[in-house]
């Protein structure tokens, strides 16, 4: 793609992009990619903005909510999470919810205007016993209409089946980092663990959410290195959740230097041109920018945000104040579709 080729002071700006140089790729160079992180602002911006104007509604963001359902006492070391028992937080821990709770947190997300729900275990991976408890959860969020997200730690190719059998709309796991600097993150599970999990995803047939996290002391390298692992999957990732570091005091990562805002905006912009179909999510340390920021992640090609105040442990912004934002930039969420709630009470009857 002759974009990617240019070197920034090469780059000719405010063109239209071909119609041939659109076509989905899966073999992106890093140079390419860190060509694309590098281009001029708006520059980067405008291609961004285009090719998702080519895939998607501009003015229109998929809204999701997350719940945690078994919080804390994790066996993993992710160097940025709360819930690790090797890190020193003050997390409360908690048992798996009762179905019961999560099926009124499932309908306050839904009236709130949720077309997704997430549920989150801190598991290394899930049980068959917990699969099938959770598997109850999903059911009983299909029939409220909404699609359903579960992130539960590495699965098994049997669990990944019996997840969508059970009508799972998406897994979600984060590769969170580059493979080079995943070693500074994470000692617990290696890098291929996670593409491992991912693979028995996609081969049952369930959307993929996939991303990372920026701001955790990596380099641009590793942004651009991270982007290519998830652009070069044999199919990109439906949902892409890009996040930005919540420093928790206790956790290895806190006081890691963080991410200048305009490089987190390219790095939605990268995402949104490399995988022009996915939903890039807006997620973790929204709450920590501002509304011209998000504004402008928005117009970088973000079409999907998480709400709610809770994000699994930590703060997210309040749902009025995303109302409000929405309003001021003339987004509308995307609709709850009622087929699927109709649907969701047949199968339940
Ligand atoms: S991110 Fe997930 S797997 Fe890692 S420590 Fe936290 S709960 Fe466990």
């Amino acid at each position: 793609m002759t974009q990617t080729q240019n070197s920034p002071a090469q780059t000719t700006s405010a063109q239209p992009i071909p119609a041939s140089t659109t076509a989905l790729r899966h073999d992106w160079t890093l140079q390419e990619i860190e060509a694309i992180l590098q281009l001029p602002f708006n520059d980067l911006l405008f291609r961004a903005q285009t090719l998702h104007r080519l895939h998607h509604n501009a003015n229109e963001v998929q809204i999701s909510s997350l719940l945690s359902i078994k919080t804390g006492a994790c066996a993993e070391d992710c160097g940025y999470c709360s819930q690790s028992a090797k890190h020193n937080t003050n997390i409360e821990r908690e048992r798996l919810l009762p179905l019961s709770e999560v099926i009124e947190k499932a309908q306050i997300a839904r009236n709130n205007g949720s077309s997704r729900f997430c549920m989150g275990a801190a598991w290394r991976n899930p049980t068959d016993k917990n699969l099938e408890k959770v598997i109850e959860m999903v059911q009983a969020v299909k029939d409220t209409g909404m699609e359903t997200c579960v992130t539960l730690g590495m699965l098994s190719q049997a669990q990944s089946q019996r997840l969508k059998e059970a009508g799972l709309d998406y897994y979600n796991h984060n590769l969170d980092t580059s493979p080079e600097f995943y070693g500074n993150v994470i000692t617990t599970r290696t890098f291929q663990d996670r593409l491992d999990t991912l693979q028995h995803v996609r081969d049952s047939g369930i959307n993929v959410c996939s991303g990372g996290i920026l701001g955790m002391g990596e380099k641009a390298i590793d942004r651009a290195s991270m982007l290519q692992q998830l652009a070069n999957m044999a199919q990109h990732p439906q949902s892409v959740p890009i996040n930005m570091l919540v420093q928790i005091e206790g956790t290895p990562l806190y006081g890691s230097e963080g991410i200048d805002g305009i490089e987190f905006v390219r790095s939605i912009g990268a995402a949104r041109i490399l995988m022009p179909h996915s939903q890039v999510r807006l997620s973790a340390g929204r709450h920590e920018m501002s509304d011209e920021m998000q504004a402008l992640c928005f117009f970088a090609g973000a079409n999907s945000i998480f709400y709610g105040d809770k994000l699994l442990t930590t703060d997210n912004c309040e749902t009025n104040d995303d109302l409000a934002l929405f309003d001021r930039l003339g987004i509308t969420p995307s609709k709850v579709d009622s087929s699927r709630a109709e649907a969701g009470k047949a199968h339940s009857a």
